[in-house]
C-alpha cells in the first residue's frame, strides 16, 4: 500500500513539474528537438504504466476497508 500511495504522488508530481517546466520554456518546450520536451512526454507515461493512479487509488481504498 505504501508503494501504491508512493508511486501516485511521485508520478503525478512529476507530470506537474513537467508540466510546469514546458510552460516555462514556452513554445520552445513543445518542441521535440529540446530536452523539456521529452521530459514532458516521458513523465507522461509514468502515471500509467507500472499500474495506473486509478489502480493506486483502488489499492489504497482497499486498504482502508480492510
Ligand atoms: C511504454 C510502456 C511500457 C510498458 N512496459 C510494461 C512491462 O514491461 N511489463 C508489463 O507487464 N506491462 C508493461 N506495460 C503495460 C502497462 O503496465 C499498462 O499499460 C498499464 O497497466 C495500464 O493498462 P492499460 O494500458 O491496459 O490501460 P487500461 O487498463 O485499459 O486503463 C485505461 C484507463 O482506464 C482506467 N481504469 C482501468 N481500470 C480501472 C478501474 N478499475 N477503476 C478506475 N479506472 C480504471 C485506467 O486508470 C486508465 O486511465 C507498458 C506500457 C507502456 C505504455
Amino acid at each position: 500500500v505504501n508503494a501504491s500511495m508512493a508511486k501516485w504522488w511521485a508520478t503525478e508530481l512529476q507530470k506537474r513539474v513537467a508540466d510546469r517546466c514546458l510552460q516555462l520554456h514556452g513554445g520552445y518546450g513543445y518542441m521535440s528537438e529540446y530536452r523539456v520536451a521529452r521530459a514532458f512526454l516521458d513523465s507522461r507515461i509514468q502515471t500509467i504504466y507500472g499500474g495506473t493512479t486509478e489502480i493506486m487509488k483502488e489499492i489504497i481504498g482497499r486498504s482502508l476497508l480492510a
